[in-house]
């Protein structure tokens, strides 16, 4: 009779362990807070109007300490106490303030820095608004050659606490409600898991209750997070970072091209396009004697018009570029150049808008 040995025995106990330990903290990780806290009433039998009460006390009530949800009974709130440590996922290491925009450092749990910026529109006017700029992952591994972000290499992906947890920041320090985008460190469709749960958590009516048409996601072109945009979320805006009509060139600015190469991106985004009729935007960063010629606005120009009965809906995005990165060698087209870009446009009856440019003096500008 065969009898394998202890040591192989212990050995593949351990190994077995092992692997169910790290299963089991994936799947712990990748849980919101809120389907951690579902999971803890479930086991103590909660009648189900417990979680409404608890999602209630966070997103309206501002309340991110159990021990002040006074509703609950407080046998419930030391159990909850006991179970989750820290309702909330980032803390605040520096803010810096400009004219028109709030640069925030956060710090997650696990000690990876991420960015938020806050901006205001049309400051004290009838059309003042907010927005957010966040995060999705802490660095960037995709290393646009224009990108400070891409110099840093990449840290982490942000789990989809650690992204809802900035507008959550911001909503109960300043009770912000503007409009929400995906346009921080990182991209966003590198981590689409955490990225879609965080969407359904802004737009969940008993969370943040977003109206998705207030959320907007950019892209360098992730064909298969465009797809699943189209599928899942047809209502959230989307952009896509174009940067050079020119092929070659763009795979030179930013690498990613290389595997999803612009004519397959616009094949996606005019899929896009057909299904939820919503408007594309084009972001275009001019950077001086790269991009800003009269050839790249006819190349832009043609590539929107290739699109046929709905090239209506491509809108350009004209982005200064904004540098106090030393190790990037690129420089801001001068004002003329802009101007005869935007005009060569007009005269095309191409759709566009200058992005306004916040944030230049705290380093938290586009660039
Ligand atoms: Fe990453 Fe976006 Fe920067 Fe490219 S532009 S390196 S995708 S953060």
């Amino acid at each position: 009779e065969f009898r394998p040995p202890y040591k192989f025995w212990a050995k593949s106990v351990r190994i077995f362990s092992k692997a169910h330990r790290n299963i089991k903290n994936f799947m712990e990780n990748n849980l919101t807070k809120i389907e951690k806290i579902a999971q803890i009433l479930a086991k103590l039998k909660e009648p189900p109007f417990r979680l409404r009460q608890i999602k209630h006390a966070i997103y309206q009530k501002k309340i991110t300490d159990f021990g002040q949800m006074i509703n609950l009974p407080a046998s419930l709130r030391e159990k909850l106490i006991k179970e989750i440590s820290n309702l909330l996922s980032l803390t605040l290491l520096t803010q810096t303030t400009g004219s028109q925009s709030v640069k925030t450092l956060f710090e997650t749990l696990d000690k990876a820095k991420i960015e938020s910026v806050k901006m205001t529109f049309n400051p004290h006017t009838h059309e003042a608004h907010e927005s957010i700029c966040i995060s999705s992952q802490s660095g960037c591994p995709l290393g646009c050659k224009f990108c400070s972000t891409g110099t840093m290499g990449f840290q982490k992906n942000l789990s989809c606490d650690e992204i809802t947890d900035q507008v959550l920041f911001f909503r109960n320090r300043d009770n912000f409600q503007g409009s929400i985008s995906f346009m921080g460190m990182g991209e966003p469709f590198m981590n689409m898991d955490a990225v879609f749960q965080a969407l359904q958590v802004f737009t969940d009516k008993e969370a943040f209750g977003y109206s998705p048409r207030k959320i907007n996601i950019s892209t360098v072109g992730i064909i298969p997070g465009i797809k699943r945009l189209a599928a899942e979320f047809p209502q959230v805006n989307l952009a896509f970072s174009l940067h050079s009509p020119f092929n070659d060139q763009r795979s030179k600015l930013m690498p990613v091209n290389k595997t999803y190469p612009l004519s397959q991106v616009i094949e996606a985004l005019d899929k896009y396009a057909q299904k939820t009729k919503r408007r594309v935007f084009l972001a275009y960063l001019l950077l001086k004697d790269i991009n800003d010629s009269l050839d790249h606005a006819q190349a832009l120009v043609n590539l929107i018009k290739s699109q046929g009965s709905i090239s209506y809906l491509y809108h350009v995005n004209l982005i200064n570029f904004h540098s106090g990165d030393k190790n990037i060698s690129f420089d801001q087209t001068s004002p003329e150049k802009l101007k005869e870009f935007a005009k060569f446009l007009t005269s095309q009856k191409v759709e566009y808008s200058i992005r306004q440019s916040f944030g230049i003096e705290i380093g938290a500008a586009c660039g």
